[in-house]
This record gives structure tokens, C-alpha cells and sequence, in this order.
């Protein structure tokens, strides 16, 4: 009864989230602040996007890519695709083939982002459809050629409002209309450097500020009438873990600095080996209780970071907390790009919009499955990527969703059903009597003696 009255409700539900689809254009706006560790929201007061969720949709933990740094995770934000496919592996790399550097100041090289295509490069290819993002890792770049049509270059001075008034700008514009936007901003991610996480006092100031930013997005988007009709998802690229001087790997301590060149920085070292061999046995005994080494053919598959020519011979993963130098002092008391089993890793998403549920709660979703996610908000056909909407779809308004407690509940009742029915039916079998053939009774000679005698 429950299964049909299940399928009933999710066939009408599917009838009017069709008719509504016609009336309006799905929209949808992505908002990164850079390093918002999940936990944040526990720990800190944060009344406008505790707001935000209460008319939509939190999952508490976001299983962002290995390694959990900024470059690499916004990448798989928009692509649906570990690092390894898409091929933006670090925040600093190599390329051995053609001698190309990437790095955060040297970043805008289409050849670096042209192994994947984002999904605001889908998003204008289709009719009608375009593109605007206010700083967006990769935004500025012309990845397959192409750039969003309202677009900043990148420049961290530039003021949040300044970056919410653009994109509030393009969102009015008629001409053409724009689909998908992208929006991002640099804290908490530079304070949690600074201070480290466990520095209460410090991250609270600077987490009412987000949370205030937070706010004047919401009320930009409401004063200019968008707010009713957008879909909002506002994440992380990843968290942030305290560091200690106390908790140092010192490299020059195990091996010369001249026989390796150190491509990318702690917390995940990459390593280019002059020799490698000598490098790998060398700081295989380096500091094995705080730092793991691998050869590349060696990394963890959970890690989905392998098939790539731009992750080095040899990658050092320290453990939490812990840094990796040459030989320098602790530069900094916030770090992230452990191995991203850590919940203190771990981004968190909520959204809010028409396309989403009010007041729904996930634990966990993996960082690769937003993308099938947008795609499907707007109507767009997903590339081939590493994440799945089934994992998504309880957060959406127009999909059937149903929890493991749900499902065993509609089975238990299911089997106890069908159970009574059986029963009912055997009863009901041994309650009818048998039909036999009609035969006259056969009277016995002594049956006519009287009774009473
Ligand atoms: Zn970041």
C-alpha cells in the first residue's frame, strides 16, 4: 500500500515538476568561500546561512579529491572528475614533456585546463544558455577556447561586494540570459592559514565576517528579485588542519637538496628525482612515522591520483598536521592537503533554491557527484565524469528519494503484507469444506430398529 501510494504521489509530483519546467529557465548560482572546514558550522555561530539552510539543504560533509588543495578541488567542483582525469593535480606543477610551470601566480595557460571540459563551457555551447563568474578558479581562462561571457580576471583585492554586485548585474541581463554563475571569495581559507583552526577567537571573527558576506549575498539576490527564482549552492574547496613547529619534517636532514627538485609543497610534497632510487630509499626512512612516501605506481587507489603525467615519481604525504620543509621554520599554523579520509579536510555544500528540498540534511556526499548534480538543475548533458546523481538526488525537489531506514521499513512491510495475505489464504483454504460427490447414504438393516426400545 505504502510502494503504491509511493509510486502515486512521485508520478504526480513528476507531471507538475514538468509543467513548471516549461515556465521558467532552471538558473544556478555557485559560490566557493575557499577553506570553509565542515565543522565551522558546528563550532561558530553562523546566523545567516544557518538562515540559508533552513529553507533548503545541508550535507555536513563534502568527500572532496585527493589532494585537498584549492586549484584541484574547484576543478572537480565543475567537472565531476578526480584530479588525476582532469588533470589539474596540485596548486604548483610540472610538465616534463614541455617544461610548462603551473602555479597559482602563473595559471591562465589553457593547457593546463584543456583536459576537461567545465561545466560553464557546457553551459554556453548549449542554445540560449551563457556563462558568468566572478573569480572563479579557471574562469579567466579560455579552457576549449572558450571563456564565460561575463568574466573577471583574477584579483584578490577585489571586494566581495564588488564581486556580488557584478555577477547580481549579469544575472539581470537579458542578453544574453545568464544560466549558470560562478562566485568565489578567499577566506576563511587565508585566516585558517594564519591563525590555524584551533585559534577559536581569531576564525571567529573571521567567520562572522563570511557569515555577514553571506548575508549581503542573500539580500543582493532578494533586492533585485532573483532570489525566488535562482538556485544557490554556496561550498568549499576543503578544510583546514592545525600546525604546530613542533610537528616538522625537515628533508635536508635525509638527503641532500640537489638531488631532487621539490615541484609542489607541503602537505603533499611532489618530488622530481634526479636519481630514483637513491631519493626513494632515502626518504623512505626519512620520517616514516609522520610521513608516507610512494612511487607513483605505489599511491593508495582510493586516492584516484595516479594516471597522470603531471603527478611526480615520488609524492611525500605528511601526516595530519604535520609539515614538510628543507629545512626552514614553520611559515604557517593552518595547512590543508592531507589525505582527504580526514573530516578536518572535508568542505561542507548547502543550497537553496526551487530545485532543492527544504530542510534536508545529507552526512556525506562525494565532492564529484555536485557536478552530475548541476548539470541535471540545468538541463544540461552531463561529460562522461566520475560522480553519479543517484548520490544527489535526495537533495533535489523533482527526484524520488528514499533512505536505507525508509527502504527497509517499505520492504518489512511489503513481506509482513504479503505474509498476512498467505496466511488469510490458507484459512481461509482449510475453512471450506471439500466438495464431495453426492451418494445416496446407505442404510444398514439394523438402522431401522427403533430408538426407544
Ligand atoms: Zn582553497
Amino acid at each position: 500500500m505504502n510502494v503504491v501510494l509511493l509510486f502515486l504521489l512521485n508520478g504526480i509530483f513528476a507531471c507538475c515538476s514538468g509543467n513548471s519546467a516549461h515556465e521558467a529557465t532552471p538558473r544556478l548560482l555557485l559560490v566557493s568561500f575557499d577553506g570553509f572546514r565542515a565543522d565551522y558550522l558546528k563550532t561558530y555561530n553562523l546566523p545567516y546561512l544557518q538562515d540559508f539552510i533552513k529553507d533548503g539543504v545541508l550535507v555536513e560533509h563534502v568527500n572532496n579529491a585527493f589532494i585537498t588543495k584549492t586549484f584541484p578541488n574547484h576543478y572537480s567542483i565543475v567537472t565531476g572528475l578526480y584530479e588525476e582525469t582532469h588533470g589539474i593535480v596540485a596548486n604548483t606543477m610540472f610538465d616534463a614533456a614541455t617544461k610548462k610551470r603551473f602555479s597559482p601566480f602563473s595559471d591562465t595557460d589553457p593547457f593546463w585546463w584543456d583536459e576537461a571540459v567545465p561545466i560553464w563551457v557546457t553551459n554556453q555551447l548549449q542554445e540560449n544558455k551563457t556563462s558568468a563568474a566572478a573569480m572563479w578558479p579557471g574562469t579567466d581562462v579560455h579552457i576549449q577556447n572558450i571563456v564565460p561571457h561575463f568574466f573577471m580576471k583574477y584579483n584578490s583585492s577585489v571586494s566581495f561586494s564588488k564581486r556580488v554586485e557584478n555577477i547580481v548585474t549579469w544575472l539581470n541581463s537579458s542578453d544574453p540570459p545568464v544560466t549558470f554563475a560562478a562566485l568565489y571569495w578567499e577566506e576563511p581559507d587565508a585566516s585558517g592559514h594564519k591563525y590555524g583552526p584551533e585559534d577559536t577567537k581569531n576564525m571567529s571573527n573571521v567567520l562572522q565576517e563570511v557569515d555577514k558576506l553571506i548575508g549581503h549575498l542573500v539580500k543582493s539576490l532578494k533586492v533585485s528579485k532573483l532570489w525566488e527564482e535562482i538556485n544557490v549552492i554556496i561550498t568549499s574547496d576543503h578544510g583546514m588542519a592545525q600546525c604546530s613547529q613542533d610537528r616538522l619534517i625537515k628533508l635536508d636532514d635525509c638527503i641532500e637538496p640537489q638531488a631532487y627538485t621539490l615541484i609542489d609543497t607541503s602537505p603533499v610534497a611532489a618530488i622530481l628525482p634526479r636519481n630514483e632510487t637513491y631519493v626513494y630509499d632515502h626518504l623512505k626512512n626519512c620520517s616514516p612515522n609522520h610521513m608516507k612516501v610512494y612511487r607513483k605506481e605505489e599511491i593508495p587507489e582510493r586516492y584516484h591520483y595516479h594516471y597522470n603525467e603531471r603527478i611526480q615519481p615520488i609524492i611525500l604525504v605528511a601526516d595530519e598536521g604535520w609539515t614538510i620543509v628543507h629545512n626552514e621554520t614553520l611559515h604557517r599554523l593552518g595547512d590543508h592537503g592531507y589525505d582527504n579520509a580526514f573530516p578536518s579536510m572535508h568542505p561542507f555544500l548547502a543550497a537553496h533554491g526551487p530545485a532543492f528540498r527544504k530542510g534536508y540534511r545529507l552526512k556525506t556526499m562525494n565532492i564529484v557527484d555536485i557536478y552530475p548534480m548541476m548539470c541535471h538543475i540545468l538541463g544540461l548533458t552531463p561529460q562522461p565524469n566520475n560522480g553519479s546523481l543517484s548520490n544527489a538526488k535526495c537533495l533535489l525537489a523533482d527526484q524520488w528519494c528514499i533512505d536505507v531506514a525508509e527502504a527497509i521499513g517499505i520492504v518489512i512491510g511489503v513481506l509482513m503484507v504479503l505474509a498476512t495475505l498467505t496466511c488469510l489464504m490458507i484459512i481461509m483454504k482449510n475453512r471450506t469444506p471439500s466438495l464431495r460427490p453426492f451418494s445416496r447414504l446407505q442404510l444398514q438393516e439394523e438402522d431401522d430398529d427403533p430408538l426407544i426400545g
